[in-house]
């Protein structure tokens, strides 16, 4: 029997089951890929989805793929950080500008607007006139590439890209492509998914609370009844000479479960209890009905988006802290 702490127990599920709980809330149900010089990251709503959760998510039909996005990346070090770099057809160099193309209306001369700059004033070098107001004399025909090795101009430079994790200058035709998933929430799997990640989430609650008051914490306890079957307790909370059992009945194995456990128990015990009355409906009543009885015992609804405080009020209340 083992009495594990919070820093031996640790359970990276919770960030899932909180993004569950924010789902079920009616949060987006999409899948943010976020891009950026870190990586790629995958949000539901603020929370960030850990590679571990995704995986966790996939098996249980939570999470779906619905594709890709492709992402150009380095072919040496396979960064996806590149300045795109325009590149002169002709000559290959990469001192390219843009110009401007610009026609004076007055006078009707076409040219490339830093022809009209002259000690720091506009004027026309067809018929020599200041340019006062830009926007209203001058239309803009639109813009062009420029090279200032050769200057060739053109309507798209080639380009060119640098990784800018390992400095390597590489042309498209060379550059690799990570594949990069797409993930949207099946929200029919959400009840399912709560039932089965709510166990992981209230372990992970119930060593925090625990840490928090001093109370020593046992996992999967045996525990002998009186026919002489041993019954496994999830969790048993210990503080002096006090014990308190803890009990999920989350689907009806556990209610049935739980029902055994108490016919069979030697003594009365103090035990809370979380409890879904959806899991004991089929046993036709409700998680107070069956709680009732000779031991006393502290039901707390399932409700993840409230659980931590109400079990947190419940250790309370049963060690009178
Ligand atoms: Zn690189
Ligand atoms: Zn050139
Ligand atoms: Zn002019």
């Amino acid at each position: 029997m083992s009495n594990k702490r919070n820093s031996e127990y640790n359970l990276p599920l919770s960030a899932t089951s909180a993004i569950l709980d924010k789902v079920g809330k009616g949060a987006t149900q999409t899948v943010i890929t976020a891009i950026d010089k870190t990586g790629i990251r995958y949000y539901v709503g603020d929370s960030v989805l850990t590679e571990e959760s995704i995986q966790k998510m996939k098996e249980l039909g939570l999470l779906v793929q619905i594709g890709f996005i492709g992402i150009l990346s380095c072919p040496s070090c396979g960064d996806h950080v590149l300045a795109v770099l325009p590149v002169c057809p002709r000559c290959n160099s990469n001192d390219v500008d843009i110009a401007e193309l610009v026609a004076h209306i007055k006078c009707g001369y076409i040219g490339f607007l830093r022809e009209f700059t002259r000690n720091g004033e506009l004027v026309c070098p067809g018929c020599g006139k200041k340019i006062e107001n830009s926007d209203t004399e001058l239309k803009v025909y639109g813009r062009v590439f420029m090279c200032q090795n050769c200057g060739a101009k053109f309507e798209t430079p080639s380009l060119k890209l640098r990784c800018l994790n390992c400095g390597l200058v590489f042309t498209l035709k060379e550059a690799k492509i990570k594949r990069v998933p797409q993930y949207a929430i099946e929200t029919s799997a959400l009840e399912k998914a709560k039932l089965i990640f709510v166990r992981d989430y209230v372990k992970n609650m119930i060593v925090n609370i625990a840490d928090k008051y001093g109370i020593d914490v046992e996992f999967d306890v045996d525990l002998k009844g009186m026919s002489g079957v041993v019954h496994k307790i999830p969790v048993l909370l210990k503080r002096g000479s006090k014990e308190v059992i803890v009990y999920y009945i989350l689907n009806e194995r556990d209610a049935t479960l739980f029902t055994s456990l108490l016919l069979d128990l030697p003594e009365p015990r103090e035990m809370i209890v979380i409890c879904d009355d959806n899991a004991v409906k089929e046993l036709g009543m409700s998680c107070s009905t069956l709680a009732a009885g000779k031991s006393t015992i502290t039901v707390v609804p399932a409700d993840l988006s409230n659980l931590e405080a109400n079990l947190e009020d419940a250790i309370r209340r049963v060690f009178k802290l």
